[in-house]
């Protein structure tokens, strides 16, 4: 199998870009792109889709900044799965062609591109360089910068005790705020609204760091229950640890609206080992890809499921 993905480092805004206008060329039919809103920079926000069956995963990533390599990761699992279903191959023993008849895989690798660009070219990079380095009290690294380019957290932007959000920043900044009402950042809201438009089945967020999984928001009963088990299928493939927030969770991410709005499973991974305010370094990328290739299939998998027997 040959890579068209761009394998140096950062991987860039332009750079995923470049790969997702291959990929359209190459696989034709078998890889749809579509583009479901734009940051406020102004860069068009993608959603890529590869298979054709009913039951519908979405797989976000780089809602932070820093965790770009979330992005590169999810754009290697849409190639991946792409050449296999054109090729009709297995992947870890999913049978990829057979899946994707049954279950569409949708992918919005970078939810936060105006972000990821800053943090991988610094504040001159920018539209408002003066208004970054404000939010950053004029530090020129921004390497730990979480935030949109107004300085909103993405992922406290969802309407899911957004009232309570904590620990919280007052004002922009590279991470924490919270913004001035859900919803208010065009990347949040364009997430949400193509989320409530293909009511997916099951979504995952993706996140860097520390191997853990985030899966348990609110939820009780028979959701309560599928959750932990797929949850559990995730822990076993990626040896991730399994969080339980305890009985007073703190909200405003796109999993726990996801649990508490479409009441169906979402998961929050957090890929690599804990390295603290900084993007993951790119070392950590191969272990990484093992131990997540198969994830989006997995969800597939059980999305069929769902459709079949909820
Ligand atoms: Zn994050």
């Amino acid at each position: 199998m040959t890579h068209l993905i761009t394998n140096d480092f950062p991987y860039t805004f332009e750079k995923m870009e470049a790969d997702i206008q291959e990929l359209k060329r190459d696989y034709p039919d078998f890889f749809q792109v579509e583009i479901i809103g734009e940051s406020v920079e102004g860069r068009p926000l993608y959603a890529l889709k590869v298979g054709t069956g009913r039951a519908k995963v979405l797989l976000n990533g780089s809602h932070h900044a820093r965790e770009w390599l979330t992005s590169y990761l999810l754009m290697q699992m849409a190639e991946a799965y792409t050449q296999a279903w054109s090729s009709k191959e297995n992947i870890t023993g999913f049978d990829v062609r057979d899946l994707l008849n049954r279950a569409s895989i949708w992918f919005i690798p970078m939810v936060n591109p105006d972000g990821v660009n800053l943090v991988q070219k610094g504040a001159e990079a920018t539209q408002q360089p003066d208004a970054v380095l404000r939010f950053n009290d004029y530090r020129t690294d921004f390497s730990g910068w979480k935030a949109n380019i107004r300085g909103v957290d993405l992922n406290r932007q969802y309407p899911a005790g957004w009232e309570t959000i904590k620990p919280s920043a007052d004002s922009p900044g590279p991470m924490n705020y919270k913004g001035p009402h859900p919803l208010s950042e065009p990347e949040a809201k364009a997430v949400y609204q193509f989320t409530k438009k293909h009511r997916f089945h099951i979504a995952a967020a993706y996140h860097s760091s520390g191997e853990e999984i985030y899966w348990k928001y609110k939820i009780d009963g028979n959701l309560l229950a599928i959750s932990h088990e797929i949850a559990k299928r995730i822990s076993e493939k990626t040896s991730y640890r399994l969080v339980d927030p305890g009985p007073d969770p703190s909200g405003g991410g796109y999993t726990d609206w996801f649990l508490t709005e479409m009441k169906r499973p979402a998961f929050t991974p957090e890929i690599s080992p804990y390295i603290g305010p900084r993007p993951v370094p790119v070392e950590y990328y191969p272990a990484i890809w093992l131990q997540n290739q198969s994830i989006g299939l997995l969800l597939a998998e059980e999305a069929s499921k769902l459709l079949t027997n909820p």
